[in-house]
């Protein structure tokens, strides 16, 4: 389910583009299965910023040591390391949002309730 997440599908059911109809933009559940991300409201948002905080930051680190065994002067050192921290959150918004779904699909299994929701919405969808 996490791996789903990485390639920005629905950890649920695999489905292109999860709950993002743009880039930035998202909807309350995917339009595929109908799975909602809101079923534990409480800090799943947290939990998807956290995940890109530590994404962004260790790739900095990485960058910052890898550049600085290798002797890079400090001007690229710290340029690169500022392109990272504005790039990475950028283009790893939505990524951090579908693999934060399946960690949390994995943690919270759906219950029937959560599985009829989405099933109702599925076909609410299917009928607009
Ligand atoms: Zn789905």
């Amino acid at each position: 389910m996490v791996v789903r997440g990485v390639f920005r599908r629905c950890a649920w059911c695999g489905g292109k583009g999860a709950f993002f109809v743009s880039w930035f933009k998202k909807i309350d559940y995917c339009p595929t299965c109908g799975m909602s991300w809101k079923r534990n409201l409480q800090g799943f948002e947290l939990g998807a910023a956290t995940m890109g905080v530590f994404i962004t930051f260790g790739s900095i680190l990485v960058w910052m040591v890898i550049g600085g065994v290798a002797g890079a002067p400090l001007a690229v050192l710290l340029g690169v390391a500022a392109a990272l921290a504005i790039l990475l959150p950028i283009f790893g918004y939505p990524i951090t949002y579908t693999v934060w779904f399946g960690v949390d699909l994995a943690m919270h299994t759906p219950e029937s309730g959560d599985l009829e929701h989405a099933q109702a919405r599925r076909s609410e969808h299917a009928t607009k």
